[in-house]
């Protein structure tokens, strides 16, 4: 269910899944207050969650670079290194074609990075 910005995802195994809040500045990487909210909210969509029991919580952080765009390229000023990153909320989906441009790139020498994709892209 996607509802109210919020993901619930049942599991196979009974389990759901509850995502997630988004914060740009933080202190601490691990998950914090923002969660019960989450929480309440996931509840009110669908109350038959109401006093389930929370078997984890888990917060990670989001490769995001300045724009949504991914960031792909040779590294600048360390050849040999490339950066393939910065996948965010797209990153799953366009994961196999970064991978198939970055091959070429670092395989074959063959360049066909999207122009907004490029690390000089970054600002
Ligand atoms: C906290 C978080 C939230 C995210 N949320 C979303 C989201 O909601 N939606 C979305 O679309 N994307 C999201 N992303 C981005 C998405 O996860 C990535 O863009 C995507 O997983 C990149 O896929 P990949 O195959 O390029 O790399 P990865 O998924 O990082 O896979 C690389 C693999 O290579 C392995 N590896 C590394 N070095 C070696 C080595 N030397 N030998 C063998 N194996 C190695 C690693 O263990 C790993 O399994 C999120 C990322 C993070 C961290």
């Amino acid at each position: 269910m996607f509802v109210d910005g919020l993901h619930i995802v049942p599991h196979a195994d009974g389990t759901v899944a509850i995502g997630s809040t988004s914060e740009a500045t933080w202190t601490d990487p691990g998950p914090d207050a923002a969660l019960e909210g989450l929480l309440a909210r996931a509840v009110k969509a669908v109350p038959a969650l109401a006093g389930a029991k929370v078997v984890s919580r888990w917060a990670g952080i989001r490769p995001r670079a300045s724009s949504r765009a991914p960031v792909l390229g040779a590294f600048p000023g360390q050849p040999g290194h490339y950066a393939a990153n910065g996948g965010f909320k797209i990153g799953f989906g366009m994961a196999p074609k970064l991978a198939e441009v970055m091959a070429d790139l670092v395989l074959d020498g063959r360049d066909s990075i999207p122009r907004d994709f490029r690390v000089e892209a970054l600002r």
